[in-house]
């Protein structure tokens, strides 16, 4: 029977949630997938066996506690991503370069 780990079902539940998706900076896979495994480093797993309907009980009987966690971790991961994100070239634009800064230096 294969396990799952609840805390991490919940964070991909609430990483759609539009609050979220507004402190993202890109919406790609690979900074989706930053997001979510920064904020797993940080929170407990809960694991659970896949019964039929079992995983859905559990969701709903855990999500309030969890909730709140996995929001907080989830948001600071967000920001932290969006001011290093590990891919270049998508959105640069606001950066203000810091190399003309005199040229020759006598
Ligand atoms: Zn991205």
């Amino acid at each position: 029977m294969p396990i799952v780990n609840m805390t991490e079902v919940l964070a991909r539940q609430i990483l759609k949630d539009p609050e979220l998706q507004k402190l993202l900076p890109c919406h790609c896979d690979q900074c989706l997938d930053d997001v979510l495994a920064m904020a797993l480093n940080h929170l407990p797993p809960r694991y659970a066996t896949t019964d039929e309907g079992q995983l859905y009980v559990q969701v709903e009987y855990l999500r309030p506690q969890l909730r709140s966690d996995i929001l907080r971790e989830l948001t600071q991961a967000a920001l932290r991503v969006s001011s290093h994100p590990h891919h270049p070239g998508s959105g640069d634009a606001d950066a203000s370069p810091a190399e003309d800064e005199g040229g020759l230096r006598a």
